[in-house]
């Protein structure tokens, strides 16, 4: 059996770690923004090369706070992309904004920059590319556009921990990059979490109090913002702290599964994920088109080997935003590769010997 990902396998390597970072904040009882979310956020700040990061509750909350610093509210545009998880747009709607969507490029699955200008309009306030499968978008591009059209650049790093572009990681295009910690995530905490990275460090400044209620440093109760409660825990921290010590070999080892899939699997049968030359993803997943994906899934699936669609539905045909007014047709190359892809097994615990032989 060979699962889409596998936790238990990665928890049995760091198990003795991970009790030993719990023990330490169960004997503080102090389980919210305390040492250990500090901690977290020096390193995970540090491995990406980037000023700031805050810890918060998911990458919702994540995307969230970023929209809210960059001040995108009632009436504004947000442009992003159907070919995402739901979570990209959701703050953007609650903000009291509205999604607009580009279609993607039709070989790597990502935002297609040549599309973006002609939906600017004079509401728009921001863009929001979303590195999916753990490939950066083409930054130097969209940045370029944001900045002649003062627009801000929020990044979806949901899926792309330590990937680059130009040798740059999310949060050094943009303006603020949002991950989250989801636990299937290429780092994940024990639970929900979610961070922000920025070099801004007025954006910091604001994210630092939205996401404690609006609070200055020190204050309680007075709320110089109007802020939620977004914030990360110790525990979660804790976890966090445990793997980013081996993230990036974490990272070299999916980078390894890949490079068997591209270098194995039948290319008259399969449609191979395309990387742009300044890109260098770190494999959240591996999507591969197929003909008859209904068919072959449960071809894969009698062999032991469980694959995902990730996304089987793009978000302008979602039930929820069926109100933006989108329809079948509005974003071809989504809806085609919506009905086509499919994702097949990377994890750094995946012993490629188990694929020789099924692929
Ligand atoms: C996982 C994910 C999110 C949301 O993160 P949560 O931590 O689940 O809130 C947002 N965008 C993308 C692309 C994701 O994959």
């Amino acid at each position: 059996m060979i699962p889409l990902v596998d936790l238990k396998k990665q928890y049995a390597t760091i198990k003795d770690e991970i009790k030993k970072e719990f023990d330490e904040v169960l004997d503080k009882q102090s389980f919210i923004l305390g040492e250990k979310v500090r901690q977290f956020e020096q390193e995970f700040a540090k491995i990406h090369n980037i000023d700031y990061c805050l810890g918060c509750s998911s990458g919702t909350s994540a995307i969230k706070l970023a929209l809210k610093a960059v001040g995108v509210g009632f009436g504004d545009e947000v442009i992003t992309v159907p070919n995402t998880f739901i979570a990209t747009v959701e703050p953007i709607i609650e903000l009291g904004a509205k999604p607009v969507f580009v279609d993607v490029n039709s070989d790597t699955y990502l935002m297609n920059a040549d599309l973006i200008e002609e939906k600017i309009t004079p509401k728009t306030k921001a863009i929001v590319p979303v590195h999916l499968y753990g490939q950066m978008c083409e930054m130097d591009k969209i940045r370029k556009i944001a900045k002649n059209h003062n627009l801000f650049l929020i990044e979806d790093a949901a899926q792309a921990h330590l990937a680059h572009y130009n040798n740059e990681s999310p949060g050094y295009y943009g303006d603020i990059a949002c991950f989250s910690f989801y636990p299937g995530k290429n780092l994940g905490a024990t639970g929900d979490a979610g961070a922000v990275l920025t070099n801004n460090k007025e954006f910091y400044d604001k994210m630092f109090c939205l996401r404690d209620h609006g609070r200055k440093k020190g204050e309680k109760y007075k709320h110089d913002y109007f802020g939620t409660n977004e914030r990360m825990d110790e525990l979660q921290a804790a976890t966090l702290i445990v793997k980013m010590r081996y993230i990036k070999k974490w990272t070299r080892q999916r980078q390894a599964i890949a490079k068997y899939y591209v270098e194995n699997l039948d290319k008259d049968s399969f449609k191979l994920p395309t990387i742009n030359e300044k890109a260098e993803p770190v494999w959240h997943l591996f999507v591969v088109q197929v003909d008859y994906r209904d068919a072959y899934i449960e071809v894969l699936k009698k062999k032991g080997i469980m694959a995902g669609i990730h996304y089987p539905i793009p978000l302008h045909l979602q039930p929820a935003l069926s109100w933006l007014g989108y329809k079948k047709g509005s974003f071809p190359i989504t809806e085609k590769a919506s009905e086509r892809i499919i994702s097949l097994p990377i994890y750094p615990e995946l012993d490629i010997k188990e694929l020789e032989g099924v692929f």
